[in-house]
Protein backbone atom coordinates (compact mmCIF):
# COMPACT_ATOMS: atom_id res chain seq x y z
CA UNK A 1 0.00 0.00 0.00
CA UNK A 2 2.70 2.75 0.91
CA UNK A 3 4.73 1.96 -2.13
CA UNK A 4 1.77 2.49 -4.50
CA UNK A 5 1.41 5.71 -2.73
CA UNK A 6 5.03 6.68 -3.57
CA UNK A 7 5.05 5.20 -7.22
CA UNK A 8 2.00 6.84 -8.14
CA UNK A 9 1.68 9.86 -6.94
CA UNK A 10 5.53 11.34 -6.81
CA UNK A 11 8.62 10.36 -8.21
CA UNK A 12 11.76 9.33 -5.88
CA UNK A 13 12.61 12.56 -4.46
CA UNK A 14 10.06 15.13 -5.06
CA UNK A 15 10.86 17.13 -1.79
CA UNK A 16 13.80 18.58 -3.13
CA UNK A 17 12.75 18.44 -6.99
CA UNK A 18 9.78 20.95 -6.68
CA UNK A 19 10.10 23.35 -3.58
CA UNK A 20 6.47 25.14 -4.31
CA UNK A 21 4.26 21.65 -4.17
CA UNK A 22 6.68 19.74 -1.40
CA UNK A 23 6.81 21.89 1.85
CA UNK A 24 3.15 22.19 2.56
CA UNK A 25 2.85 18.87 2.37
CA UNK A 26 5.89 17.50 4.20
CA UNK A 27 6.25 20.52 6.63
CA UNK A 28 2.71 20.84 7.40
CA UNK A 29 2.66 18.57 10.59
CA UNK A 30 5.64 19.55 12.11
CA UNK A 31 5.82 23.50 12.89
CA UNK A 32 3.12 22.96 15.32
CA UNK A 33 4.99 22.50 18.24
CA UNK A 34 6.63 26.07 18.59
CA UNK A 35 3.35 28.20 18.95
CA UNK A 36 1.56 27.72 22.44
CA UNK A 37 -1.37 25.14 22.34
CA UNK A 38 -1.24 24.53 26.18
CA UNK A 39 -3.17 21.51 26.32
CA UNK A 40 -0.60 19.18 27.54
CA UNK A 41 1.63 19.28 30.42
CA UNK A 42 4.75 18.70 28.93
CA UNK A 43 6.92 21.82 28.48
CA UNK A 44 5.31 24.88 26.08
CA UNK A 45 5.37 26.82 28.95
CA UNK A 46 8.20 29.58 29.51
CA UNK A 47 10.42 28.12 32.36
CA UNK A 48 9.18 30.18 35.28
CA UNK A 49 5.55 29.03 34.64
CA UNK A 50 6.43 25.31 34.94
CA UNK A 51 7.94 25.69 38.18
CA UNK A 52 4.93 27.54 39.69
CA UNK A 53 3.19 24.68 38.33
CA UNK A 54 5.56 22.18 39.74
CA UNK A 55 5.62 23.77 43.00
CA UNK A 56 1.50 23.93 43.42
CA UNK A 57 1.72 20.15 42.46
CA UNK A 58 3.72 19.49 45.11
CA UNK A 59 0.78 20.61 47.56
CA UNK A 60 -1.22 18.38 48.95
CA UNK A 61 -4.15 16.90 47.11
CA UNK A 62 -3.50 19.09 44.33
CA UNK A 63 -2.95 17.06 41.06
CA UNK A 64 -1.31 18.30 37.83
CA UNK A 65 -4.61 19.74 36.42
CA UNK A 66 -5.07 21.66 39.54
CA UNK A 67 -1.70 22.85 39.97
CA UNK A 68 -2.17 24.02 35.76
CA UNK A 69 -5.47 26.02 36.75
CA UNK A 70 -3.86 27.75 39.58
CA UNK A 71 -1.27 28.49 37.77
CA UNK A 72 -3.56 29.91 35.13
CA UNK A 73 -5.54 32.15 37.74
CA UNK A 74 -2.49 33.15 39.76
CA UNK A 75 -1.31 34.71 36.31
CA UNK A 76 -4.07 36.36 35.13
CA UNK A 77 -4.93 37.52 39.05
CA UNK A 78 -3.84 41.66 39.23
CA UNK A 79 -0.04 41.87 40.86
CA UNK A 80 -0.98 43.11 43.80
CA UNK A 81 -3.68 39.61 44.79
CA UNK A 82 -0.97 37.74 43.37
CA UNK A 83 1.74 38.91 45.29
CA UNK A 84 -0.33 39.06 48.38
CA UNK A 85 -0.23 35.33 48.76
CA UNK A 86 3.60 35.20 48.19
CA UNK A 87 3.79 38.21 50.76
CA UNK A 88 1.52 35.76 53.42
CA UNK A 89 3.53 32.42 52.23
CA UNK A 90 6.86 34.51 53.26
CA UNK A 91 5.52 35.78 56.78
CA UNK A 92 4.16 32.43 57.48
CA UNK A 93 7.54 31.00 57.27
CA UNK A 94 9.56 33.72 58.62
CA UNK A 95 6.78 33.89 61.95
CA UNK A 96 5.22 31.52 62.95
CA UNK A 97 6.88 28.59 65.03
CA UNK A 98 5.72 25.38 67.16
CA UNK A 99 5.07 26.38 70.45
CA UNK A 100 8.21 24.87 72.71
CA UNK A 101 5.36 23.65 75.28
CA UNK A 102 2.61 22.35 73.57
CA UNK A 103 3.94 22.53 70.09
CA UNK A 104 0.87 23.81 68.57
CA UNK A 105 1.18 26.70 65.13
CA UNK A 106 2.07 30.32 67.14
CA UNK A 107 3.68 33.50 66.64
CA UNK A 108 5.15 33.84 69.89
CA UNK A 109 6.55 31.23 72.46
CA UNK A 110 4.63 29.71 74.57
CA UNK A 111 1.77 30.07 72.36
CA UNK A 112 -1.18 32.06 73.35
CA UNK A 113 -3.18 28.82 74.66
CA UNK A 114 -0.32 28.01 77.06
CA UNK A 115 0.26 31.78 78.33
CA UNK A 116 -3.20 32.40 78.96
CA UNK A 117 -4.06 32.61 83.37
CA UNK A 118 -7.80 32.04 82.28
CA UNK A 119 -7.07 28.61 81.36
CA UNK A 120 -6.49 25.09 83.54
CA UNK A 121 -3.37 24.27 82.52
CA UNK A 122 -3.61 20.92 85.06
CA UNK A 123 -5.44 19.77 82.13
CA UNK A 124 -3.26 19.02 78.81
CA UNK A 125 -5.41 17.30 76.18
CA UNK A 126 -3.01 15.51 73.50
CA UNK A 127 -3.80 15.86 69.82
CA UNK A 128 -2.44 14.31 66.84
CA UNK A 129 -2.04 18.16 64.78
CA UNK A 130 -2.48 21.22 65.36
CA UNK A 131 -5.74 20.69 62.83
CA UNK A 132 -7.24 18.66 65.60
CA UNK A 133 -6.42 21.31 68.09
CA UNK A 134 -7.92 23.54 66.38
CA UNK A 135 -11.13 21.19 65.55
CA UNK A 136 -11.70 21.07 69.71
CA UNK A 137 -11.12 24.57 70.48
CA UNK A 138 -13.49 25.49 68.17
CA UNK A 139 -15.99 24.19 70.29
CA UNK A 140 -15.16 26.41 73.36
CA UNK A 141 -15.89 23.40 75.25
CA UNK A 142 -12.40 22.70 76.64
CA UNK A 143 -10.27 25.09 79.04
CA UNK A 144 -7.23 23.25 79.67
CA UNK A 145 -3.94 23.45 77.51
CA UNK A 146 -2.81 21.02 75.09
CA UNK A 147 -0.22 18.88 73.12
CA UNK A 148 0.33 18.52 69.91
CA UNK A 149 2.15 14.85 68.94
CA UNK A 150 2.58 15.82 65.90
CA UNK A 151 1.94 12.41 64.20
CA UNK A 152 1.19 9.44 65.75
CA UNK A 153 3.41 6.04 66.63
CA UNK A 154 3.50 3.76 63.49
CA UNK A 155 5.97 1.16 63.33
CA UNK A 156 5.29 -0.23 59.68
CA UNK A 157 6.32 3.41 58.77
CA UNK A 158 9.00 3.17 60.81
CA UNK A 159 7.96 6.30 63.42
CA UNK A 160 8.53 5.50 66.92
CA UNK A 161 8.33 7.39 69.81
CA UNK A 162 11.23 9.53 69.69
CA UNK A 163 9.97 11.13 65.89
CA UNK A 164 7.27 12.58 67.73
CA UNK A 165 7.12 14.70 70.75
CA UNK A 166 6.52 12.23 73.27
CA UNK A 167 9.10 13.10 75.10
CA UNK A 168 8.23 16.38 75.39
CA UNK A 169 4.72 15.84 76.91
CA UNK A 170 6.50 13.72 79.62
CA UNK A 171 9.10 16.01 80.52
CA UNK A 172 5.99 18.58 80.98
CA UNK A 173 4.75 15.52 83.58
CA UNK A 174 8.09 15.50 85.17
CA UNK A 175 8.76 18.54 85.86
CA UNK A 176 6.07 21.79 85.97
CA UNK A 177 8.10 24.27 84.96
CA UNK A 178 8.07 22.52 81.66
CA UNK A 179 4.48 23.09 81.53
CA UNK A 180 2.46 25.43 80.83
CA UNK A 181 2.81 28.82 83.33
CA UNK A 182 4.70 26.07 85.34
CA UNK A 183 1.94 24.33 86.76
CA UNK A 184 1.97 20.38 87.88
CA UNK A 185 0.00 18.20 85.75
CA UNK A 186 -2.82 16.79 87.39
CA UNK A 187 -4.51 14.94 84.39
CA UNK A 188 -3.75 14.44 80.24
CA UNK A 189 -6.81 13.83 78.58
CA UNK A 190 -5.95 11.47 75.30
CA UNK A 191 -8.10 12.81 72.01
CA UNK A 192 -6.37 10.57 69.28
CA UNK A 193 -7.34 9.87 66.21
CA UNK A 194 -9.93 6.79 66.48
CA UNK A 195 -7.92 4.72 64.33
CA UNK A 196 -5.24 1.55 64.54
CA UNK A 197 -2.54 3.72 65.10
CA UNK A 198 -4.20 6.31 67.08
CA UNK A 199 -5.07 3.45 69.72
CA UNK A 200 -1.84 2.19 69.79
CA UNK A 201 -0.69 5.51 69.92
CA UNK A 202 -2.93 6.05 72.93
CA UNK A 203 -2.73 2.73 74.55
CA UNK A 204 1.70 3.46 74.46
CA UNK A 205 0.74 7.43 76.40
CA UNK A 206 -1.49 5.92 78.66
CA UNK A 207 1.15 3.63 79.91
CA UNK A 208 3.82 6.45 80.07
CA UNK A 209 1.32 8.72 81.85
CA UNK A 210 -0.26 6.23 84.31
CA UNK A 211 3.24 5.41 85.45
CA UNK A 212 3.86 8.73 86.80
CA UNK A 213 0.89 8.62 88.61
CA UNK A 214 -1.38 11.10 86.87
CA UNK A 215 -4.80 10.28 85.83
CA UNK A 216 -5.21 10.04 82.08
CA UNK A 217 -8.69 9.91 80.39
CA UNK A 218 -9.40 9.74 76.66
CA UNK A 219 -12.13 11.47 74.53
CA UNK A 220 -15.30 9.51 74.25
CA UNK A 221 -16.66 8.32 70.77
CA UNK A 222 -19.17 6.11 69.63
CA UNK A 223 -22.48 7.26 68.19
CA UNK A 224 -22.00 10.67 66.61
CA UNK A 225 -24.88 13.70 67.17
CA UNK A 226 -27.76 13.31 64.92
CA UNK A 227 -26.93 9.82 63.73
CA UNK A 228 -28.54 6.73 63.67
CA UNK A 229 -28.17 3.54 65.38
CA UNK A 230 -29.16 1.45 62.52
CA UNK A 231 -26.28 3.02 60.26
CA UNK A 232 -23.48 2.86 63.15
CA UNK A 233 -21.13 0.53 62.38
CA UNK A 234 -19.78 -2.45 64.87
CA UNK A 235 -16.92 -0.97 65.83
CA UNK A 236 -18.63 2.53 66.62
CA UNK A 237 -21.66 0.55 68.43
CA UNK A 238 -18.67 -1.29 70.58
CA UNK A 239 -17.06 1.55 71.84
CA UNK A 240 -20.86 3.62 72.38
CA UNK A 241 -21.59 0.59 74.85
CA UNK A 242 -18.36 0.25 76.40
CA UNK A 243 -18.24 4.44 76.91
CA UNK A 244 -22.31 4.53 78.08
CA UNK A 245 -22.33 7.03 80.54
CA UNK A 246 -24.77 7.29 84.01
CA UNK A 247 -27.61 9.87 83.21
ZN1 LIG B 1 1.64 26.22 73.65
Amino acid sequence: MVPNDHENGSPPHPAQASPTDSPPAARAPRPTPPPSPPRTTRSPYPVSVQSLIAALADLPGVGPRSAERLAFHILKTPPEEALALARAIEAVKAHVRHCSICFHLADADPCALCADPRRDRSKVLVVEQPKDLISLESTSMYRGVYHVLMGRLSPLDGIGPADLTIANLLSRLDRPERNSGGVPVGEVILGLNPTLEGDGTALYLAEQVRSRGVTVSRLARGIPTGSQLEYASRAVLADAIEGRQHI
